[in-house]
């Protein structure tokens, strides 16, 4: 049995992404309208009704936009830690208290069958987290809004396979860019997000000694990168590990709009 991680829409207009594995169908934030959601899902080749949860990583509006609409429309149960219920709750429009469950950080949790391991990220939310889900020993990642990469988040993404990971920005791009000084410094702390050369040197450290395979960059900043930037940098980082992209490493840039490759193992 294979689990996939297929983004719908990815980037400051919006996130949400599909994770399969037998039988259970997960859609990771849903930062989108509801209409929109329901097309990208069409196109990922899954109906709405056959969503299981949704899951919510932080609070944030380009991850929340559709939660509510969707959780009310299909009756999908959103799983979200305790401080981002807290800062979204008011966002979502009414939510059924039977839909709502809580998760923590570091505590495993059973969707169907499959596991997902949620844990602690740095970036400026209440209590963010990224994912990573299995199915037997098959395992994905999915960890964008970063800020930075701990020793800890780095050993539970080693043994997977695919992964989502964030290359936010082009440091070069984003200190010449239009942004004010302060919000410059925001994005590249340990509270805002990866650039490419982060990323880069996190997919060469987890191709190497990992296993790592398939990746998909994703959560590209409109203003301060470009997806062909991102895919060099990273590409780049692997190659100088030693590894090949295309044959032994695929590679890939998340959609803005739409829905991307599906990465599958
Ligand atoms: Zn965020
Ligand atoms: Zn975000």
């Amino acid at each position: 049995m294979n689990i996939s991680i297929c983004p719908l829409s990815s980037g400051s207009s919006g996130n949400a992404v599909l994770l399969r594995s037998e039988n259970c169908a997960i859609l990771v934030d849903c930062g989108i309208t509801g209409k929109a959601a329901e097309n990208e899902l069409a196109h990922a080749g899954i109906s709405p009704e056959n969503i299981d949860a949704i899951i919510v990583t932080h609070e944030h509006i380009d991850h929340i936009s559709g939660v509510g609409v969707m959780c009310r429309r299909y009756k999908i149960p959103v799983y979200a830690t305790l401080g981002t219920w807290k800062s979204m709750i008011n966002s979502l429009g009414k939510i059924d208290p039977a839909l709502i469950r809580y998760i923590a950080a570091e505590v495993p949790f059973e969707i169907k069958g499959t596991k997902f391991h949620p844990f602690s990220t740095s970036h400026d939310a209440a209590e963010s987290i990224g994912l990573v889900f299995s199915k037997g020993d098959k395992y994905g990642a999915l960890a964008t809004d970063l800020g930075t990469v701990s020793k800890h988040i780095f050993e539970l993404l080693l043994p997977c396979t695919i992964a989502m990971i964030e290359a936010n920005h082009d440091e070069k791009m984003l200190m010449a860019g239009p942004y004010p000084q302060h919000l410059k410094e925001r994005i590249l702390s340990d509270h805002g997000h990866l650039s490419n050369r982060l990323c880069g040197a996190l997919c060469a450290k987890l191709v190497r000694e990992g296993n790592l395979r398939q990746i998909m960059l994703g959560h590209l900043s409109t203003d301060n990168n470009t997806p062909r930037r991102a895919y060099e940098a990273v590409k780049c980082s692997i190659e100088s590990a030693g590894f090949s992209v295309g044959d032994e490493i695929s590679l890939f840039v998340a959609e803005r709009y739409c829905v991307s490759e599906e990465l599958i193992y």
